[in-house]
């Protein structure tokens, strides 16, 4: 009996323990293809190639190793291509998908609507199917650092701003995002008014529609111009009738961040600064908000293309030590900065003899620094912006004509000996240079006593790349026959050096300075480094495989050996070959002639 009843209880646990084991199988199974499903998504999203990265990137913008140098290559007129119909251009579809893009993250498109997109970039050179889905008041991060957000301001203090927001032919949903972003992060008492300059565009969506959107909201005016006078006249436009006490400049295509306006107004109280927020990225495809690398300044190549640069090793240092402190920058981008209107206009506004785009940003950078002012970045106000890689409007006259002779204009009035060195190398843009009145302008800079752009080059950008008087200047030609210089085109970072053809004296990528303490530079900053086993061309910086000292007609590193051209059979003047340091030895691979070409 005692075993029967025991039996049976042995039965009833038996069972139990069966059907146990029977629901872990079960959730073993479930767990096994859960994982494996996740894992093969995982897999499968890694190997699909994004969409946009089958789109063309201009050449010229790149990212370097450092993740800094992002390049716009601007200096290309509109796009062509797809032949829209009059009813696209010129209608607003404006449709926000509820939580699309919201908290500045991307917008991804099927298939289908990304060959639509792709046809539609030639309208704003950016995604607007993308845009067009994101609501005009999205929802950003903030995007400061904690030592950024821990600084206080005395809103009460700070001087008022009008924001100056002029467009071209702007895509209605972006031009309103920029302005929406404004007006919900931007203190009451700090914002004075939103101007936004109608430069001739022609898109219906932008007259009546744009009225009708804008009259709802407070403090914002339109202005329109009937001719297209470019950025520069629409700006000076603005700023004639701002009545804050700082004029501050955005693109149409922005969006600013929380806290973005107090860091600004801080600074441009000071009466002697042109101050710039810290450009983010709003990607041109997904318009997804990226923060931009941390430290970067602007300045120019010897053919005055705006560039992004990594500061200075001291300017670095101060930055380290105090994060949120602004720092100094050569030149500024343009499309974004605060000024105090007072300084703005004592020191002559913009050059209003400026066409459409380009160069006004170096002007007004060379100006301000030459004239006692300062150009800085505070890396606490924090504005998102589409770079875009060709500019989409038309340039009345042609779009070359019209950056020569900006470019021609600024480097006249400004840059002194330089000026001859950048006309002596781009014979198109110096054949328009005297049909340039820039008379006032010249007398403008004399009457504001400003110093000099050799000044300039010493003080404010010291590892600049240009010649001087005291660097040499000039093609640096093997023995073999092949000479030193970078490759057209890419500048390629990192890219590994060759011997060349030599070119002519008009030849800038195989023109190179060196300098007193042995480097050598090619435009566009780079110096010729030892690398791993190879020679290479890369951003000039303090280090020490970047230093080539002469010795008689070798060329030597720190460490004694000399640079050598790597001769093959087939290539006996070694075009086209690599180069490295090796063993000093008695071969002409090993000798340099040094072909001094003037500069100015
Ligand atoms: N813009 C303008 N008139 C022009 C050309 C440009 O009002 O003839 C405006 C343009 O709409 C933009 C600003 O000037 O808001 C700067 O131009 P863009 O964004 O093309 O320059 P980028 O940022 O690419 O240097
Ligand atoms: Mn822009």
């Amino acid at each position: 009996m005692l075993r029967t009843e025991f039996g049976a209880l042995l039965c009833r646990g038996r069972k139990k323990r069966i059907v146990t084991l029977i629901l872990i199988l079960i959730f073993l199974i479930n767990a096994m293809f859960y994982v494996s499903f996740e894992l093969y998504n995982t897999v499968m999203r890694k190997n699909k190639k994004l969409w946009y990265n089958r789109l063309k990137y201009d050449k010229n913008s790149y990212v370097d190793e450092s993740g800094m140098r992002v390049i716009v290559g601007h200096y290309v007129g509109g796009i062509g291509g797809a032949n829209l119909s009059e009813e696209i251009m010129h209608t607003n579809n404006y449709s926000p998908v509820p939580g699309a893009g919201e908290g500045g993250r991307p917008v991804q498109l099927s298939p289908r609507e990304l060959i639509t997109a792709r046809e539609l970039y030639t309208l704003h050179s950016y995604n607007i199917l993308v845009s067009d889905r994101i609501a005009i008041n999205r929802s950003l991060p903030d995007m400061r650092s904690d030592s950024c957000r821990s600084v206080v301001y005395d809103t009460e203090e700070l001087p008022t701003a009008s924001v100056i927001i002029v467009f071209h032919n702007e895509a209605w949903s972006t031009l309103m995002r920029t302005i929406m972003s404004v007006l919900m992060r931007s203190p009451q008492l700090l914002l004075k008014q939103i101007i936004l300059v109608d430069d001739a565009s022609d898109r219906r969506y932008l007259s009546e529609e744009l009225d009708n959107a804008v009259a709802n909201l407070d403090k914002v005016q339109i202005l329109r111009s009937s001719n297209r006078n470019g950025l520069v006249g629409a700006r000076l436009m603005g700023a004639r009738v701002a009545t804050g006490d700082v004029l501050v400049f955005l693109d149409a295509h922005c969006e600013v961040t929380k806290g973005w306006l107090e860091p600004l107004l801080d600074r441009a109280g000071n009466d002697d600064v042109f101050i710039c927020p810290h450009i983010d990225l709003l990607s041109e495809d997904t318009l997804a908000y990226t923060k931009s690398i941390d430290a970067h300044w602007g300045a120019f190549s010897w053919r005055l293309h705006f560039r992004w640069l990594t500061p200075s090793g001291d300017v670095m240092l101060k930055k380290i030590r105090n994060p949120s402190k602004p720092y100094p920058t050569p030149a500024m981008a343009g499309g974004l900065f605060a000024v105090r209107k007072s300084l703005f206009w004592r020191l002559g506004g913009y050059d209003s003899g400026m066409l459409i785009w380009g160069a006004e940003n170096l002007e007004l950078s060379w100006r301000a620094w030459q004239c006692g002012a300062r150009v800085e970045i505070t890396p606490c106000s924090r504005v998102g912006h589409i770079f875009r890689r060709h500019s989409p409007y038309k340039y009345p006259g042609g779009v070359s004509k019209v950056l020569n002779s900006n470019l021609a204009r600024a480097a006249t009035v400004w840059m002194d000996e330089w000026a001859d060195f950048f006309f002596k190398f781009n014979p198109p843009i110096s054949a328009i240079r005297d049909q340039q009145n820039v008379y006032d302008r010249v007398e403008l800079r004399k009457n504001l006593h400003c110093k000099s752009f050799e000044w300039y080059l010493e003080n404010v950008w010291p590892q600049h790349f240009f010649p001087t008087t005291k660097r040499w200047f000039g093609r640096i030609k093997n023995e073999k026959g092949a000479c030193l210089g970078i490759t057209g085109g890419t500048p390629g970072l990192g890219a590994p050096a060759l011997g060349l053809q030599c070119g002519t004296d008009l030849d800038l990528d195989r023109l190179l300075v060196y300098t007193p303490e042995g480097k050598i530079m090619a435009d566009e900053g780079l110096c010729l480094q030892q690398g791993n086993g190879r020679a290479v061309w890369k951003s000039c910086s303090d280090n020490k495989k970047q230093i080539w000292v002469q010795d008689g007609a070798r060329l030597k590193t720190i460490s004694g050996s000399c640079l050598t051209l790597l001769i093959s059979e087939k290539n006996s003047d070694g075009i086209d070959e690599a180069l490295t340091s090796k063993r000093c030895v008695e071969d002409d691979s090993q000798i340099w002639h040094f072909e001094r070409v003037p500069w100015r």
